[in-house]
Formats: structure tokens, sequence, C-alpha cells
């Protein structure tokens, strides 16, 4: 009979522990866990700490007696394997109650040890109110200290996915949040603009993120920075990163890897051929560009355990490494990345560029589609895909999931451009946000629509000093421009190109990337020969500027609209306020009307316009008064402000001018 021991019981272990058992009915199977709990669901930690999650038993995925019961695998906590004997093929455990040791023998040894929270040494780390959040004995204690001490400020130390899920965790507490960071921006595995979209989610809830910025000591109600600022803090939560846990293997004398982990080969095994070892304590190969990386995450932690047992059981199966697929919610705030980031291809020496988009979820005439972001990244010299990222409130989870697939599958752009991706009015839109990137990766990658990323702008304005056309709508411009930018919608683009020095580069600025292309491609044709687009417009622009910052160029930034857990929880649908006309007698210039709907309404309008949408225009045309008054009406393009223009005519309306576009509308004022 074959006896398999399993050191730690969480993910890799636990997973490992039952296909050893789906694959062999009289394998002896023994789970070895330091500590007091077998598989639990730590990634489940912060959302009982937060609230979502009210019962802490749901956290709890399996109990020695329910491994036993279901699988017969024997578990036994508080058990920690002290030392291996290779060549015995035995290993020495201690019962963390008793304090007695025992040997063990095994056939094979599947180590799925994980890692631990890293705790700088810093002056004041050991006090009573600094924390770490691995285990459930550590979500008890923060859980237990906020009820009874009732801190109202916390310094999360670290803005990598478990620091941030942690600051909408405490901020449903009631805490209020300071996240500092040690690197320029938070979640340094995303794009900075990507990443700023999650900075602008937290600023909007009123946390302070500090980037660039150390905790260089601890106080009993405050952290002092590295600069000597000192922070408010009744609670501290260190949350900057995970090391593999390895003492034991070293001693062991099992070989280690070259990114700090564990040496496993495809099959998981160790450099001892009796020992196998899987997740967070592992190094694996990066499916992207095939170096050693570790990725400490759930996905491939269980994934590798299972291929771990298949193989200590005899039955060869192959690991073929990751992509480090990952996500995290913040608030309202979604975003992801899978594969290689255009930073780290670049560095990899891979000729890589990228591309990005912003585009509705689903269709935007059905109501409640929202934005998502779309980045791909893409070999240059094969066009295939090795990097995506992914943001936004709905639907950035799908798009994220269709990247990782196609980057394992090595699709080109080609191949992505031609998915065909699952579209119904309140789910998608015909071309998908995926779709569309690979497009405009095509146009980038052909030469027909030259753009480059925030990022990448920043060096390339710097150098160029290149002329800027802002070419969006007023109000969009209003808000929030590059310094320095000369404005000309597009539809005046033609008529202005006589401004611009044909001798000098341009940058293109939309509002999301796609009408910059159009603005791009009129400039090519007329002539100008060094355009450039700026790739995601100005929401890509904002987002990074919020993250990291340009250094070349000066983007302004718009305000943000405030947000509170307590408004997202209610359903918010506030329809625009009723406008009315005025009566004739009351108002002598033409009466301007806005005929989209109040959504669009709101976003802004025309000043003094009243808003009677396309759909309303019948029931009340009562409003307008006598026949003979001036009337202009307007709508987003000039279509539907086209068909209230007809409608009024007929109606015997006789002065009823098609204002045309809202862009028209205000450039014209
Ligand atoms: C708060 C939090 C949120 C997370 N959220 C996500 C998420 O959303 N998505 C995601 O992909 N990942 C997430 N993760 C990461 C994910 O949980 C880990 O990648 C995964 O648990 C790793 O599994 P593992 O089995 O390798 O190690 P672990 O889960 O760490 O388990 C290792 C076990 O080995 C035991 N052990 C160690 N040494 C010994 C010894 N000598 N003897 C006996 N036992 C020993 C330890 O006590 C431990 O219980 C999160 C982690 C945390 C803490």
């Amino acid at each position: 009979m074959h006896k398999m021991l399993i050191v730690g019981g969480v993910a890799a272990g636990a997973t490992a522990a039952a296909r050893a058992r789906r694959l062999s009915g009289d394998a002896e199977i023994t789970v070895l866990e330091a500590g007091p709990d077998v598989s639990f669901a730590n990634c489940g930690l912060p959302y009982y700490i937060g609230g979502d999650i009210e019962s802490r038993s749901k956290l709890i995925l399996q109990s020695p007696e329910s491994f036993k019961d279901q699988y017969n695998v024997t578990v036994k906590t508080m058990t920690e394997v002290v030392s291996i004997d290779k060549d015995a093929k035995t290993v020495e455990v201690l019962d963390k109650g008793s304090g007695s040791k025992a040997t063990l023998s095994y056939d094979s040894l599947i180590l799925a040890q994980g890692g631990k929270p890293i705790i700088p040494p810093l002056p004041g780390v050991d006090k009573d109110h600094v924390f770490s959040l691995w285990t459930l004995a550590d979500m008890d204690a923060i859980h237990d200290y906020i009820n009874d001490s009732e801190p109202a400020t916390v310094v999360v130390v670290g803005g990598g996915f478990i620091g941030l899920e942690m600051v909408e965790a405490l901020k449903k507490r009631g805490l209020d949040v300071t996240v500092v960071e040690r690197l320029p921006q938070v979640m340094p595995n995303l794009e900075a603009e990507i990443a700023g979209y999650l900075t602008e989610e937290l600023t909007a809830f009123g946390v302070d993120v500090l980037t660039n910025r150390a905790v260089a000591s601890i106080k009993d109600s405050s952290v002092v920075l590295d600069n000597g600022a000192e922070v408010p803090a009744e609670m501290v939560l260190m949350s900057v990163g995970v090391r593999p846990t390895l003492k034991l293997a070293e001693e062991t004398g099992l070989a280690l890897g070259e990114a700090g982990g564990l040496l496993v080969d495809e099959f998981m095994r160790t450099s001892d051929e009796n020992i196998w070892a899987a997740g967070d304590m592992v190094e694996i190969e990066h499916r992207s560009h095939g170096k050693k990386v570790r990725i400490p995450l759930a996905g491939p932690a269980n994934r590798q355990g299972r291929i771990a047992a298949t193989n200590a059981l005899g039955i060869k199966k192959s690991y073929t490494g990751s992509l480090g697929t990952s996500i995290v919610r913040v608030f309202e705030a979604v975003a992801g990345s899978t594969g290689l980031s255009l930073q780290r291809a670049r560095e990899a020496g891979i000729p890589a560029d990228a591309v990005v988009i912003h585009k509705e979820n689903h269709t935007s005439y059905y109501p409640g589609s929202k934005q998502v972001t779309v980045m791909v990244i893409y070999n240059t010299e094969t066009a295939v895909i090795i990097g995506g990222q992914t943001a936004g409130y709905a639907g950035a989870d799908r798009r994220l999931d269709v990247l990782a697939t196609a980057i394992a599958a090595k699709m080109t752009l080609g191949d992505i451009a031609d998915l065909d991706l699952a579209y119904s009015p309140p789910l998608g839109t015909a071309n998908d946000p995926v779709n569309m990137a690979a497009f405009t990766a095509e146009n980038r990658q052909s030469g027909h629509s030259p753009a480059l990323t925030a990022g990448e702008l920043d060096a390339w304005a710097g150098d160029k000093k290149p002329q800027i056309i802002d070419i969006r709508e007023t109000f969009a411009r209003d808000r929030a421009h590059v310094a320095g930018s000369v404005h000309i919608p597009l539809s005046y683009l033609g008529e202005n190109m006589a401004s611009l020095d044909k001798s000098q580069p341009i940058l293109v600025i939309g509002e999301n990337g796609k009408k910059g292309h159009q603005a791009l491609r009129q400039l090519i044709q007329a002539g100008f020969t060094e355009v450039v687009n700026a790739s995601g417009g100005y929401i890509s622009l904002e987002r990074y500027q919020r993250a990291v910052g340009f250094n070349n160029m000066e983007v302004g930034m718009g305000e943000l609209e405030a947000k509170s857990l307590e408004a997202s929880n209610e359903t918010a649908n506030e329809s625009a306020p009723e406008t009315e006309i005025a009566p004739a007698a009351a108002s002598d210039g033409p009466i301007v009307v806005d005929v989209r709907s109040p959504e669009e309404y709101t976003t802004g309008a025309y000043p003094d316009a009243v808003n009677i949408p396309l759909d309303e225009l019948d029931d009340r045309i009562q409003e307008f008064g006598p026949f003979d008054r001036d009337i202009i009406v307007y709508c987003a393009s000039g279509a539907r402000s086209a068909y209230a223009q007809r409608i009024l005519m007929q109606t015997g309306y006789t002065n009823v001018q098609n204002g045309g576009g809202i862009t028209d509308m205000m450039y014209k004022r």
C-alpha cells in the first residue's frame, strides 16, 4: 500500500489529498498541518472582516473529521513537520499541543507549506495594534480588535491585492483608512493607468493613498513615514508581500531555484525523487516568457497540488506553468492582469507593444451599461498576445478570462479580432471590447493608426515636444485637459488643419481613443506625417496622472465625485430634474431644446437648454407656444435632433433649426 504524506493542509495540500484519494482507493494518505485549521478559505478572510460574509464557519471548507468521512484521509492539525530524512524516507513531526515528537514514514512526500506574510523589522512592529492577515486566527484577532478597541484610524502598509481588499473591509467597519505604498503606484503588477483606475476609486471613497512612501516606525496611535510625517493609526495592517516557507526544504537539502522558490520540474517533483511540492513555496514557469517565477495565488496552488498528487502516485501529468492571472475588487472597481505587463515584457527582452480601449460592457442603449477597459500587450514580431489587463465594474472579469485563454492558446491579434464572443444587448456588444482591443492593436501594429499608451507617451512627449490637439467635446475639455493643448473638436478638424504645423509631430487626444483614431486618419490623409493617437484617450491619461504622474506633460485631473458606502448600497438611479420651456412672452431669444435622454443631459448641456427627450416630444409639443417661435434642437450627434426638427415642422413650427451635436453647439457658442 502506497503511503503518502502531505505537509500543509490548505490550498495545495488539501487539493493534493483529495486528488490522491480519487486516484487511489487504497493509498494511506495523511495531511500534516502545523496550524489549528485545515482547508480554509484564506481568500475569503477580508470579506468576513468587512461583513460581506457573515458566518465565519462558511470559511471552513473541510475539517479533519469531514476529510476522514468524505475522503478517508487522516488530517493531523497542530502537527508540524520539523525535519525530513530523505534517505530513510521519514519525517519527524512535533505535536504542538503535547510537545511530543514522532517519526512517520512515506513512499511519497508532498510539500505544500505555502508562505508567510513578510513583516519588516520596523520599530514598533510588535505592538498589539499591528496585524497581518494570513490565517483564520489572524482574521479573528483583527475582527476582535476592531470590536473591542474601536480604532478610528488604520494605516494599511502595502497596496497589493490583500492590502486593497482590506481597505474596503476596514472602511466597511467604519475606519478612516490610509494606504502607504513604497512603490510609485498601488498594485504593481498592473500598468500604471489600470492601477490609476483603482486609485480613483480609493480616493473617491475617501481613502488616502500615499505612494513612493514607506513606514519608518510605528507608534501607539500613529505611524511615522520615511519623510518624517506622522499619520494617525490606531491600528496598522502589514501587507507587504509573502515569503515562501523554505526552511524545512533547505535543511533537507532540496534545491532552490533562481526566483527564490523551491525548485520543481514540470511534474512538480523536487530535486529528490520521492518528494513533490506545490503552491506558494515553489517557483514555476511563466507561460508567457518561460522564465521561472513565483506566483503566490490560489488557482495555481490548487492545480499544482492536483498535479503533484497525480505524479506522486505514478501517473505522469505535467504542469504547463502559470500566467499569474489575478483580479481584485475594491469598492465598485475591478481590475486585473494576466500574462506580462508591457514593462515586464520589455524587461524580458520581448519586442512588445500595447494598446488600450474603453468601451461599454454591454450596449449603451440598454440601461445600466458601464465602461470596461481592455489593454492587450503583444509581441510585435509575431503579433501573439502575451499579456492583458482589464478594469471596470461590470464585465472586467469576463474580458480578463478571455485574454488569459487567448494567451494560453498563443493566439495572435488576428485570432482575437475574429473571436465570436457572446452578445445580446443586456450582456455585451456586437464587437466585444476584446475584439475592439485587437482591432486597435492591429491598427497600431500595421502602422495604420500609430498609438502610444499613457505610459509610453510621457517619454515620447518629452522627446518630440508635439503639438497636442484635444478633439473632445467642450464639457470634457472644460473638466480637465493637457496644458498647452489646442482644442479642435473632431468635426472642426478639417477647417482648422491649416493652423497646424506639418513639420511638427502631433499628438491627438480624444475621450477614449476611438475618435482620436478618426482624427489621426484625417490628419494622415491630409499629409501630416508624424501623428500619434493617445491610446485610451484622456481617460487613460488622467488615470496615469492619478497613479504615477507625467513628467513631460501637464495633465489636468478633473474633480472626482465623492462616493460613500451608504450611497452605493442604495439603488442610485436618480433621474435628471425635469425642465420646462419658459412661456413665449418670457423669452425673447430662441428656445434651445436638448432632445437627449435625461442621463445624457446631466453629463453637460448647452446653457439654459431645455431637456425634452425625443421620445417625449409628441406629448410635450404644446409647451412650445406659438408656431413662429424660434427653436434650436440638438442632441449628441445631430441624428435625433434631425428627427425632432422634422416632428416640430410637421406639427406647424416654421422656425426650427437643427443645431447638430452638443459638441457643435458648444464650439459654435
Ligand atoms: C487574505 C488573503 C486573500 C487572498 N486572496 C486571494 C485571491 O483572491 N485570489 C488568489 O488567487 N489568491 C489569494 N490569496 C492567496 C492564496 O490564498 C494562496 O496563494 C494559497 O493559499 C496558497 O496555497 P498553499 O497551499 O501553497 O499555501 P497556504 O495556503 O499558505 O497553506 C500552507 C499551509 O502549510 C502549513 N505548514 C507550513 N509549514 C508546515 C510544516 N512544517 N508542517 C506542517 N504544516 C506546515 C501552514 O500552516 C499552512 O496552513 C489570498 C491569501 C490571503 C491570505
